[in-house]
Protein backbone atom coordinates (compact mmCIF):
# COMPACT_ATOMS: atom_id res chain seq x y z
CA UNK A 1 0.00 0.00 0.00
CA UNK A 2 0.99 3.53 -0.79
CA UNK A 3 2.19 5.24 2.44
CA UNK A 4 2.77 8.83 2.25
CA UNK A 5 3.02 11.56 4.89
CA UNK A 6 2.83 15.57 5.90
CA UNK A 7 5.94 16.15 7.75
CA UNK A 8 5.45 20.35 8.74
CA UNK A 9 7.73 22.13 10.61
CA UNK A 10 5.22 24.23 12.85
CA UNK A 11 7.04 27.05 13.52
CA UNK A 12 4.07 29.21 12.43
CA UNK A 13 0.92 28.05 10.94
CA UNK A 14 0.61 26.95 7.34
CA UNK A 15 0.78 28.86 4.44
CA UNK A 16 -0.33 28.48 1.18
CA UNK A 17 2.78 27.03 0.14
CA UNK A 18 3.17 24.49 3.45
CA UNK A 19 -1.05 23.46 1.90
CA UNK A 20 -0.11 22.44 -1.50
CA UNK A 21 2.41 20.65 -0.64
CA UNK A 22 0.21 18.89 2.04
CA UNK A 23 -2.52 18.88 -0.54
CA UNK A 24 -0.11 17.14 -3.50
CA UNK A 25 1.44 14.40 -0.80
CA UNK A 26 -2.81 13.30 0.12
CA UNK A 27 -3.37 13.57 -4.00
CA UNK A 28 -0.51 11.55 -5.24
CA UNK A 29 -1.16 8.75 -2.02
CA UNK A 30 -5.24 8.78 -2.13
CA UNK A 31 -5.26 8.65 -5.92
CA UNK A 32 -3.10 5.22 -5.39
CA UNK A 33 -5.47 4.11 -2.81
CA UNK A 34 -3.32 4.55 -0.16
CA UNK A 35 -2.70 6.20 2.89
CA UNK A 36 -1.13 9.78 4.46
CA UNK A 37 0.45 9.65 7.95
CA UNK A 38 1.83 13.34 9.59
CA UNK A 39 4.90 13.43 11.31
CA UNK A 40 5.42 16.78 13.46
CA UNK A 41 9.18 18.27 12.71
CA UNK A 42 9.59 20.06 16.13
CA UNK A 43 13.28 18.66 16.77
CA UNK A 44 13.80 22.32 17.31
CA UNK A 45 10.88 22.48 19.95
CA UNK A 46 11.73 25.93 20.77
CA UNK A 47 10.89 27.01 17.54
CA UNK A 48 7.87 25.04 17.36
CA UNK A 49 5.35 25.22 20.06
CA UNK A 50 2.82 22.87 20.58
CA UNK A 51 0.05 25.07 19.26
CA UNK A 52 1.23 25.61 16.08
CA UNK A 53 1.23 21.25 15.25
CA UNK A 54 -2.05 21.53 16.90
CA UNK A 55 -3.29 23.94 14.45
CA UNK A 56 -2.21 22.22 11.28
CA UNK A 57 -4.16 19.23 12.42
CA UNK A 58 -7.11 21.39 13.22
CA UNK A 59 -6.12 23.02 9.54
CA UNK A 60 -5.43 19.52 7.79
CA UNK A 61 -9.41 18.26 9.03
CA UNK A 62 -10.91 21.30 8.06
CA UNK A 63 -9.58 21.67 4.36
CA UNK A 64 -10.45 17.84 4.11
CA UNK A 65 -6.93 16.76 4.27
CA UNK A 66 -7.42 14.81 7.96
CA UNK A 67 -3.56 12.25 8.01
CA UNK A 68 -4.49 8.77 8.72
CA UNK A 69 -2.93 7.13 10.88
CA UNK A 70 -2.36 7.32 15.03
CA UNK A 71 -3.44 10.69 16.38
CA UNK A 72 -2.02 11.75 18.16
CA UNK A 73 0.49 12.07 15.39
CA UNK A 74 4.40 11.18 16.04
CA UNK A 75 6.25 14.38 17.22
CA UNK A 76 10.00 14.33 16.74
CA UNK A 77 10.76 16.22 19.55
CA UNK A 78 10.17 12.96 21.53
CA UNK A 79 12.23 10.14 19.43
CA UNK A 80 15.47 11.83 20.24
CA UNK A 81 16.42 8.18 21.90
CA UNK A 82 15.61 6.39 18.30
CA UNK A 83 17.60 8.40 16.33
CA UNK A 84 20.28 8.00 18.89
CA UNK A 85 20.10 4.69 17.97
CA UNK A 86 20.89 5.16 14.46
CA UNK A 87 23.97 7.98 14.98
CA UNK A 88 25.35 5.20 17.23
CA UNK A 89 25.67 2.56 14.35
CA UNK A 90 27.37 5.01 11.94
CA UNK A 91 29.23 6.53 14.74
CA UNK A 92 30.61 3.06 15.71
CA UNK A 93 31.82 2.81 12.10
CA UNK A 94 33.78 5.51 13.18
CA UNK A 95 31.73 7.76 10.33
CA UNK A 96 31.19 10.29 12.79
CA UNK A 97 33.28 12.97 14.19
CA UNK A 98 33.03 16.15 15.81
CA UNK A 99 33.34 19.67 14.43
CA UNK A 100 34.07 22.68 16.28
CA UNK A 101 33.82 25.50 13.45
CA UNK A 102 32.17 28.24 14.29
CA UNK A 103 29.75 29.78 11.94
CA UNK A 104 31.89 32.78 10.31
CA UNK A 105 34.73 29.84 9.90
CA UNK A 106 31.88 27.92 7.81
CA UNK A 107 31.03 30.84 5.59
CA UNK A 108 34.66 32.10 5.08
CA UNK A 109 34.79 33.42 1.83
CA UNK A 110 36.82 31.11 -0.07
CA UNK A 111 34.39 28.43 0.92
CA UNK A 112 32.62 26.91 -2.36
CA UNK A 113 28.75 27.18 -2.59
CA UNK A 114 25.91 24.81 -3.15
CA UNK A 115 23.24 26.21 -5.64
CA UNK A 116 20.99 26.24 -3.15
CA UNK A 117 23.53 28.57 -0.57
CA UNK A 118 24.78 25.88 1.73
CA UNK A 119 28.60 25.88 1.89
CA UNK A 120 30.24 22.94 0.92
CA UNK A 121 31.92 21.75 4.07
CA UNK A 122 35.74 22.14 3.43
CA UNK A 123 36.51 19.25 5.92
CA UNK A 124 38.28 21.45 8.38
CA UNK A 125 37.88 19.61 11.74
CA UNK A 126 37.58 15.61 9.89
CA UNK A 127 41.45 15.06 10.15
CA UNK A 128 41.44 16.19 14.00
CA UNK A 129 43.30 13.23 16.21
CA UNK A 130 41.25 12.25 19.32
CA UNK A 131 43.82 14.26 20.88
CA UNK A 132 43.58 17.41 19.34
CA UNK A 133 39.87 17.42 19.67
CA UNK A 134 39.67 16.43 23.72
CA UNK A 135 41.58 19.91 23.79
CA UNK A 136 38.97 21.52 21.71
CA UNK A 137 35.93 19.71 23.32
CA UNK A 138 37.34 20.95 27.17
CA UNK A 139 36.11 25.47 25.93
CA UNK A 140 33.53 24.51 23.28
CA UNK A 141 30.97 21.60 22.41
CA UNK A 142 31.54 20.54 19.13
CA UNK A 143 28.97 19.71 16.39
CA UNK A 144 28.75 16.00 14.68
CA UNK A 145 29.15 15.58 11.06
CA UNK A 146 29.62 12.26 9.14
CA UNK A 147 31.85 11.30 6.60
CA UNK A 148 30.99 11.13 2.84
CA UNK A 149 32.41 9.14 0.05
CA UNK A 150 33.50 10.47 -2.90
CA UNK A 151 30.70 9.29 -4.76
CA UNK A 152 28.01 10.42 -7.17
CA UNK A 153 24.61 8.91 -5.45
CA UNK A 154 21.79 9.36 -8.38
CA UNK A 155 18.15 9.05 -8.13
CA UNK A 156 14.86 9.42 -10.36
CA UNK A 157 12.61 11.84 -8.88
CA UNK A 158 9.05 11.31 -9.86
CA UNK A 159 8.17 14.58 -10.75
CA UNK A 160 11.19 16.27 -11.47
CA UNK A 161 12.88 13.92 -13.14
CA UNK A 162 16.58 12.67 -13.03
CA UNK A 163 19.14 14.17 -10.25
CA UNK A 164 22.57 13.50 -9.05
CA UNK A 165 25.41 14.74 -6.48
CA UNK A 166 28.98 13.64 -5.77
CA UNK A 167 28.67 13.70 -2.08
CA UNK A 168 32.34 14.63 -1.16
CA UNK A 169 32.40 17.54 -3.52
CA UNK A 170 28.61 19.11 -3.69
CA UNK A 171 28.16 18.53 -0.59
CA UNK A 172 31.00 17.99 2.06
CA UNK A 173 30.68 16.25 5.39
CA UNK A 174 27.10 16.91 7.32
CA UNK A 175 25.82 17.39 10.13
CA UNK A 176 23.68 14.37 11.89
CA UNK A 177 23.83 16.08 15.38
CA UNK A 178 24.16 19.67 16.80
CA UNK A 179 26.25 20.86 19.62
CA UNK A 180 23.66 20.90 21.78
CA UNK A 181 22.29 17.47 21.49
CA UNK A 182 19.32 18.02 19.01
CA UNK A 183 19.84 15.64 16.22
CA UNK A 184 19.68 17.49 12.78
CA UNK A 185 17.36 16.97 9.89
CA UNK A 186 19.13 14.64 7.70
CA UNK A 187 18.97 12.02 10.16
CA UNK A 188 15.30 12.01 11.59
CA UNK A 189 13.84 12.54 8.21
CA UNK A 190 15.63 9.52 6.80
CA UNK A 191 14.82 7.49 10.16
CA UNK A 192 11.39 8.67 10.72
CA UNK A 193 9.90 7.73 6.83
CA UNK A 194 12.12 4.28 7.78
CA UNK A 195 10.01 3.32 10.46
CA UNK A 196 6.86 4.79 9.82
CA UNK A 197 7.08 2.35 6.44
CA UNK A 198 6.59 6.08 4.11
CA UNK A 199 6.74 4.80 0.77
CA UNK A 200 6.76 8.27 -0.99
CA UNK A 201 7.51 11.37 0.20
CA UNK A 202 6.25 14.67 -1.31
CA UNK A 203 8.19 17.99 -0.51
CA UNK A 204 9.26 21.05 -1.75
CA UNK A 205 11.91 21.11 -4.42
CA UNK A 206 14.08 22.97 -1.82
CA UNK A 207 14.79 19.80 -0.41
CA UNK A 208 15.36 17.95 -3.94
CA UNK A 209 19.36 18.84 -2.83
CA UNK A 210 18.84 16.89 0.71
CA UNK A 211 17.62 13.81 -0.98
CA UNK A 212 21.23 12.29 -2.33
CA UNK A 213 22.51 12.69 1.34
CA UNK A 214 19.08 11.43 2.75
CA UNK A 215 19.52 7.73 0.07
CA UNK A 216 23.33 7.31 1.08
CA UNK A 217 21.94 8.01 4.89
CA UNK A 218 19.52 5.04 3.74
CA UNK A 219 22.09 2.94 2.19
CA UNK A 220 24.39 3.30 5.30
CA UNK A 221 21.62 2.56 7.78
CA UNK A 222 20.22 -0.40 6.02
CA UNK A 223 17.14 1.30 5.34
CA UNK A 224 14.78 0.77 1.78
CA UNK A 225 14.12 4.32 0.64
CA UNK A 226 10.44 5.71 -0.53
CA UNK A 227 9.84 7.26 -3.84
CA UNK A 228 10.29 10.76 -3.99
CA UNK A 229 8.43 13.99 -5.60
CA UNK A 230 9.44 17.46 -5.21
CA UNK A 231 7.08 19.72 -6.06
CA UNK A 232 7.82 23.61 -7.59
CA UNK A 233 8.04 26.27 -4.83
CA UNK A 234 4.77 28.18 -4.72
CA UNK A 235 5.76 32.40 -5.30
CA UNK A 236 3.38 35.17 -4.76
CA UNK A 237 2.62 37.11 -7.79
CA UNK A 238 6.10 39.11 -7.80
CA UNK A 239 8.21 35.87 -7.47
CA UNK A 240 8.98 36.04 -4.41
CA UNK A 241 9.03 32.95 -1.69
CA UNK A 242 5.92 32.75 0.31
CA UNK A 243 6.40 32.73 4.18
CA UNK A 244 5.09 32.52 7.47
CA UNK A 245 5.39 36.13 7.68
CA UNK A 246 3.32 36.95 4.83
CA UNK A 247 0.24 36.87 7.53
CA UNK A 248 -2.99 37.03 5.17
CA UNK A 249 -1.16 33.87 3.45
CA UNK A 250 -2.32 32.12 6.32
CA UNK A 251 -4.50 29.49 7.32
CA UNK A 252 -5.51 31.66 10.16
CA UNK A 253 -7.01 34.37 8.12
CA UNK A 254 -7.67 32.13 4.93
CA UNK A 255 -10.25 30.10 7.10
CA UNK A 256 -11.90 33.58 8.20
CA UNK A 257 -12.63 34.95 4.55
CA UNK A 258 -13.34 31.54 2.64
CA UNK A 259 -14.90 27.93 2.85
CA UNK A 260 -12.03 25.18 2.72
CA UNK A 261 -13.39 23.75 -1.32
CA UNK A 262 -12.90 27.59 -1.82
CA UNK A 263 -8.79 27.69 -0.82
CA UNK A 264 -8.43 23.99 -2.29
CA UNK A 265 -10.05 24.64 -5.62
CA UNK A 266 -8.22 28.28 -5.90
CA UNK A 267 -5.13 26.76 -4.88
CA UNK A 268 -5.49 23.82 -7.37
CA UNK A 269 -6.19 26.07 -9.93
CA UNK A 270 -2.63 27.73 -9.13
CA UNK A 271 -1.07 24.18 -9.29
CA UNK A 272 -2.80 22.85 -12.32
CA UNK A 273 -4.87 20.65 -11.32
CA UNK A 274 -8.04 22.45 -12.52
CA UNK A 275 -8.55 24.68 -15.40
CA UNK A 276 -10.73 27.55 -13.14
CA UNK A 277 -10.37 28.53 -9.26
CA UNK A 278 -13.82 26.72 -8.91
CA UNK A 279 -14.27 25.03 -5.57
CA UNK A 280 -13.27 21.46 -4.88
CA UNK A 281 -12.86 19.17 -2.28
CA UNK A 282 -9.82 17.07 -2.29
CA UNK A 283 -11.94 13.98 -2.94
CA UNK A 284 -12.98 15.46 -6.68
CA UNK A 285 -9.76 16.52 -7.34
CA UNK A 286 -8.08 12.70 -6.46
CA UNK A 287 -10.57 11.36 -8.95
CA UNK A 288 -8.29 13.05 -11.78
CA UNK A 289 -5.08 13.61 -10.09
CA UNK A 290 -2.12 12.97 -12.44
CA UNK A 291 1.70 14.56 -11.37
CA UNK A 292 2.08 15.13 -15.21
CA UNK A 293 -0.90 18.29 -14.86
CA UNK A 294 1.68 19.62 -11.91
CA UNK A 295 4.81 22.82 -13.48
CA UNK A 296 8.12 21.80 -13.28
CA UNK A 297 8.83 25.30 -12.83
CA UNK A 298 8.42 27.40 -9.70
CA UNK A 299 4.11 28.48 -9.26
CA UNK A 300 3.57 32.37 -9.25
CA UNK A 301 0.03 32.85 -7.56
CA UNK A 302 -2.09 35.17 -9.66
CA UNK A 303 -2.57 38.50 -7.93
CA UNK A 304 -5.61 38.32 -6.10
CA UNK A 305 -6.17 34.84 -6.78
CA UNK A 306 -6.80 35.07 -2.74
N1 LIG B 1 9.81 19.67 7.84
C1 LIG B 1 10.18 20.10 6.52
C2 LIG B 1 9.43 21.38 6.18
O1 LIG B 1 8.41 21.68 6.79
C3 LIG B 1 9.88 19.07 5.46
C4 LIG B 1 10.83 17.94 5.49
C5 LIG B 1 10.57 16.87 4.47
O2 LIG B 1 9.50 16.84 3.86
O3 LIG B 1 11.45 16.01 4.28
O4 LIG B 1 9.90 22.09 5.32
Amino acid sequence: MTTGRYAPSPSGRMHLGNLLCCLLAWLSAKSKGGQVLLRIEDLDAQRCPRVYADAIVDDLAWLGLAADGPCPPVYQSERSAIYRQYYDKLAARGLTYPCFCSRSQLHAASAPHRSDGQVVYAGTCRGLTPAQAAEKAKTKAPAWRVRVPDEEIAFVDGHLGPYAENLARDCGDFYLRRADGVFAYQLAVVVDDALMGVTEVVRGADLLSSTPRQLWLYRELGLTPPAFYHLPLLLDHQGRRLSKRDGDQSLEHLRARYAPEEIVGKLAFAAGLQAAPRPAAPADLARTFDWAQVPKHDIFLPENLF
